[in-house]
């Protein structure tokens, strides 16, 4: 799971990054107005946190773009106090929640929990597709009732796929999404080989579906209808 936290406050904006990154998400940061437009037009994230008062802009302007740009990412505002207008208009142009600072970083962490359920997976505790079930609270997966153990990449990229059934997923979009949006400067995404290779075969191993096709010269496609 990917999150751009948008927060010119830097302190805030680390603290922030070090307690979703304990929690396992993979987090992009961005001080400036500038910064998150162009990181919002150029990557995918599952979820956006943006602050409105930005030094060069206004994170209403983030959002507005990452609806232009039809983007699935649940959107969270952190605001001042007493922004009202800012919550409402921000809820108006497609916002989904809202939290007025300070805030706890556990209820930052639930809001994004719920949101990525929300949708990303029908709003369940439990992703359930076929033998695989897995429950994201606790990061476990079984096939067929057993558990599997994967490693967090592994996790992530099953997460992936799961949330983009019967889609071709390309190795660029894969690289970034795992592995975060520096991932641009690699000549090459043939690394990603080798973790679906693991994940197809623990996932086999414990007697579950070969569900991953590889979509030769563009990417993978986890295939719910074979
Ligand atoms: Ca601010």
């Amino acid at each position: 799971m990917k999150i751009l936290i948008v927060e010119d406050e830097i302190a805030l904006a680390e603290s922030i990054e070090n307690y979703l990154k304990q929690e396992g998400y993979l987090c992009e940061l961005a001080y400036t107005y500038a910064k998150a437009s162009e990181k919002v037009n150029l990557y995918k994230y599952d979820c956006v946190i943006v602050d409105i008062g930005l030094p060069d802009g206004s994170g209403l302007h983030i959002i507005k773009e990452l609806k232009k740009n039809k983007s699935n990412a649940g959107i969270i505002i952190i605001s001042a106090r007493n922004a009202l207008d800012d919550k409402i208009d921000g809820l108006e142009i497609g916002a989904d929640d809202y939290l007025t600072k300070p805030f706890h970083l556990s209820e930052l962490n639930a809001r994004i929990k719920s949101l990525i359920r929300r949708r990303s997976f029908n709003g369940s505790n439990e992703i359930i597709c076929n033998e695989i079930t897995i429950n994201p609270d606790n990061f476990e997966v079984f096939i067929n009732n057993q558990m599997l153990t994967l490693t967090k990449k592994e996790y992530d990229m099953l997460i992936f796929f799961l949330s983009n059934k019967n889609r071709v997923l390309t190795k660029e979009s894969i690289a970034e999404h795992l592995w975060g949006d520096n991932v641009d400067l690699l000549d090459s995404y043939d690394f990603i080989y080798t973790h679906i290779k693991n994940l197809r075969r623990k996932m086999v191993d414990k007697g579950g579906n070969d569900y991953i096709q590889t979509i030769y010269g563009t990417g993978y496609k986890f295939n719910i209808n074979i």
